[in-house]
């Protein structure tokens, strides 16, 4: 087309619609949990992608790419993060998160939202993070209790400015924090609704001249609560996109809208991101949002970080993607720091372990582990397992390292043991149902989940105590612990024996994680064992897990009848 032309069109439509500007790229990745390096690729992407994907080096190959474009295009990137980082590998755990902070800075992250697992090494720990990120850590909906004070560490929001964008960006923690990181650790905070807070920021970011405004928020958009859906129409018309987490699902295909909002997250553990492509106006505003444009495997789903595609290199939008080689760099300085352990053997197991499939081998390893004693750990009569506390879903057969028990089970756990009785134990497996979460893993017991013959699945949040495991037995003899029968509006009759006895859990159960409320003035006593330390010895001394493997061969631990209104998995 000829210039002139060209002018006269831009004329002619100038009145209609403000004229198109500079493109703004959000690249949005989420649930970090240590994964700084490549890992298997999972098995249906296997064929096409090889056998490893993911890498903060391989991030960086990705961004270097993605920036090289926006250069030549004249537009702009920002990378934000959805929140829990430091929490779940060993290069990160045994630094206390320090490597992934590093590896961030040196990805030129732009703003990272506030986790509950962010909490996990203490908040002492957590202001060193902050101190040394070089992009700021956000939540606008965390306060002091019962007052309307931040803390001084934390950041609502900010302005930034991005190659002459004024970007505004809100940060978002979950509500569910105080029950999904150790309770202890957000004992004197509140955290509130997020949408509310974020308008108000947003308002505030708008007033202070930024042009777009973003939110990274570690929420999810999974049933029932949808918090992050709740929050975009929270801000409707004051926001124009949101970087999510927590849940650890990959958002799309189709990509998310909650009216003109998009939102992503990309699953978990570095192995994918997503890419928000902002059309802006003359004045840098947001015209309209492209969302997973061309991403592999699935256009309009997050892009997996792959370091091939059909036997080809990887490549975005027709660049060749390599490894940044500072980050390669920085992974290499720490990870040679814990190799040794990490690639330790300490067993074997003749048959695929599983989280959930099979017999939930691995579920009923961990929670044999802790009921037994092994590690200097107190042996009890009946264990209990959060199952969002087990962190990975297979571990194959072949020889067992230290490094994948310590991905299972990242956290540092102590073992509890309680004195409880049998009621007191049917009502913890029931709080995780009605919260929604997975069936509670179980040591020395075996219990009937009802949906159905109380009605407690219409309703789980509801359910009064027996409506939902309705049978609860000691699984040597056999002998029944509690069993419902009957239930009205105002409560269930069951009959429960009195116990007490002894139960191995958390601290974080003990201190009620997951929403449990144990009574708290149950005898307690605590070994100083580490929870992963007794799953370490339990392996050892049961090599190599085989037929015989703790859970083989058995029914399931719990049986379940029906089913619920569902809720979702915390994360
Ligand atoms: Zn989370």
């Amino acid at each position: 087309m000829p210039p002139i032309r060209i002018l006269l069109l831009a004329l002619l439509t100038a009145s209609a619609a403000p004229a198109e500007g500079r493109r703004l790229t959000v690249v949005g990745i989420n649930d970090t949990h240590g994964a700084l390096m490549a890992a298997p690729a999972p098995r249906w992407l296997m064929s096409k992608a090889g056998p490893e994907v993911g890498g903060a080096d391989w991030l960086g190959g990705y961004l270097s790419a993605i920036r090289q474009e926006a250069k030549e295009k004249g537009g702009a990137v920002l990378v934000l993060d959805g929140g829990d980082d430091f929490q779940g590998s060993l290069i990160s755990n045994q630094f206390q998160g320090r490597s992934v902070t590093e590896v961030y800075n040196a990805l030129g992250v732009g703003a990272q939202a506030l986790g509950n697992h962010e909490f996990d090494f203490g908040v002492e720990v957590l202001k060193e993070r902050v101190a040394q990120a070089k992009y700021p850590l956000l939540a606008a909906n965390v306060f002091f209790k019962g007052t309307r004070r931040r803390p001084g560490w934390l950041r609502p929001s900010v302005l930034l400015d991005v190659e002459g964008i004024r970007v505004g960006i809100v940060g978002l923690a979950t509500v569910s924090t105080p029950i999904t990181t150790n309770p202890v650790n957000v004992a004197d905070l509140e955290f509130v609704e997020g949408g509310p807070a974020a308008a108000e920021e947003a308002d505030a970011l708008r007033a202070k001249g930024a042009t777009v405004v973003l939110i990274c928020a570690h929420a999810g958009p999974r049933p029932p609560e949808q918090e992050i859906q709740r929050v975009a129409e929270a801000v409707q018309g004051k926001v124009d996109a949101i970087v999510s987490g927590h849940h650890h699902v990959a958002i799309g295909p189709p990509p998310l809208f909650v009216g003109k909002i998009p939102i992503v997250q990309s699953g978990a553990k570095l192995q994918a991101f997503s890419v928000i492509d902002l059309a802006l106006d003359g004045e840098g505003r947001v015209l309209g949002a492209e969302v997973n444009e061309g991403a592999l495997p699935k256009p309009g789903g997050p892009q997996a970080i792959l370091h091939s595609w059909n036997g080809e290199p990887a490549r975005w939008r027709g660049r060749p993607v390599q490894p940044d080689p500072r980050v390669t760099a920085i992974l290499r300085k720490y990870d040679d720091q814990v190799r040794a352990l990490r690639e330790k053997p300490v067993g074997e197991t003749l048959v695929d372990l599983w989280k959930d499939r099979e017999g939930d081998l691995l579920g009923s390893l961990a929670v044999d582990a802790l009921r037994s004693g092994a590690a200097g750990g107190l042996p009890a009569r009946f264990a209990l397992q959060n199952a969002g506390g087990l962190r990975v879903e297979e571990i194959p057969k072949g020889p067992i390292t230290y490094g994948q028990i310590f991905d299972l089970y990242p956290f540092d756990n102590e073992q509890f043991v309680l004195s409880l009785p049998a009621e007191a134990v049917r009502n913890a497996l029931e709080a995780v149902l009605r919260a929604g979460k997975g069936p509670m893993r179980v040591s020395g017991l075996r219990y009937v989940i009802d949906w159905d013959r109380f009605g407690a699945g219409g309703n789980p949040r509801k359910a009064p105590d027996g409506a939902i495991v309705v049978k609860m037995t000691d699984a040597e003899s056999g002998q029944v612990l509690c069993e419902t029968k009957a239930c009205a509006a105002g409560g269930c009759e069951s009959a429960c024996a009195k116990g007490p006895y002894a139960v191995a859990v958390t601290d974080f159960l003990a201190n009620g994680g997951d929403g449990l409320r144990l009574p708290a003035a149950a005898p307690r006593k605590t070994s100083g064992a580490l929870a992963r330390d007794m799953i370490v010895a339990f392996v050892r001394e049961h090599r190599p897990l085989g037929a015989e493997a703790p859970g083989h061969r058995e029914e399931r631990r719990w049986m379940q009848v029906g089913s619920a209104q569902r809720g979702h998995a915390e994360r």
